[in-house]
């Protein structure tokens, strides 16, 4: 909270995510990894959970490539309602199997009030969608949870609309939320959505929670998520959530804007290079001659 007096500042309906609350940055752990801190945190995976050998074989290849977290959707908010819904407690299941073989925690998404108890019995972290950003009883179901959550930008919301949102959680008693910007619905149709940059900004300057970007959702294509992830980084967020396919053109959905492993190694090669002008760290799994 540089710029701003505490004291001139009428307190905002926010008042637990407000830095005039607390003025140090909040550190948010999944697994073992600490999000919030000087570690920029990659968190990477397919849209949709398939099949036990998709799965696996792009847990592998985001590891190895240094994701610290992987993610992949079991209950899908679709559109459409004949689009497929995800594969719900088998693809759960099938998340759990890739942590136990890779050792990365996973984060998944919890559409239904109903799901939570489920869902936080597999999860490390729950992740709240773009749908559901507003979804008042879901937010406080999750303020009770012990699982961290990942808060994602409602597409028609404003940041203080988020800030309420991730209030709900943290009034509940969950102090663990991770903030993520994944674009927002404007007039323009040339992208899937436009990725509000400026709104990191805006929030580490309100708030004291971690925040992350992901330009997957963001741009809809993937040529263009590694120069959107690269500004990321340089704008100040605390991490990245990217979906990698083993094989994006087969993918069940959004392969469009999945990147494949080796595209995924490329950029992640890119942003351990680029993190020390940023004051910002990359712990790889990998040895660092695999990087050279
Ligand atoms: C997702 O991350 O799987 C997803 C559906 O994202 P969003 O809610 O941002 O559209
Ligand atoms: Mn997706």
């Amino acid at each position: 909270m540089s710029q701003i007096s505490r004291e001139t500042q009428t307190m905002p309906s926010y008042r637990l995510a407000s830095r005039l609350t607390k003025n140090e940055n909040s550190l948010v752990t999944i697994g073992d990894t600490c999000v919030g801190g000087e570690e920029f945190v990659v968190i990477a995976g397919p849209c949709s959970v398939e099949t036990d050998h998709q799965l696996l074989g792009t847990a592998w290849e985001v590891k190895s490539a240094g994701a610290q977290c992987l993610r992949g959707g079991a209950f899908k908010p679709r559109s459409s309602p004949y689009s497929f819904q995800g594969l719900a407690d088998v693809g759960l299941t099938m998340l759990a199997r890739a942590r136990e073989f890779t050792g990365l925690p996973f984060v998944t998404e919890v559409m239904d009030t109903n799901d939570v108890d489920l869902v936080e019995s597999y999860a490390d972290m729950l992740q709240v969608g773009t749908r559901n950003a507003q979804n008042f009883a879901l937010l406080k179901r999750l303020g009770k949870s012990q699982k961290p959550v990942l808060l994602k930008r409602g597409l028609m919301n404003t940041i203080d609309e988020m800030l309420s949102s991730a209030e709900y959680i943290l009034s509940g008693g969950n102090e663990n939320v991770i903030l993520c910007e994944r674009g927002i619905r404007t007039f323009e149709t040339s992208t899937r959505n436009t990725l509000d940059l400026s709104a990191v900004l805006t929030i580490k300057e309100r708030c004291h929670l971690p925040v992350i970007v992901d330009p997957s959702h963001a741009s809809g294509k993937a040529s263009y998520v590694a120069p959107l992830a690269k500004a990321a980084m340089a704008v100040g967020a605390d991490g990245l959530m990217i979906e990698v396919h083993c094989d994006p053109a087969s993918a069940w959905c959004d392969g469009e804007e999945s990147l494949d492993p080796q595209q995924f190694t490329a950029l992640m090669r890119e942003l351990h290079a680029m993190a020390p002008h940023f004051n910002r760290k990359i712990s790889l799994a990998v040895p660092q001659a695999k990087l050279d």
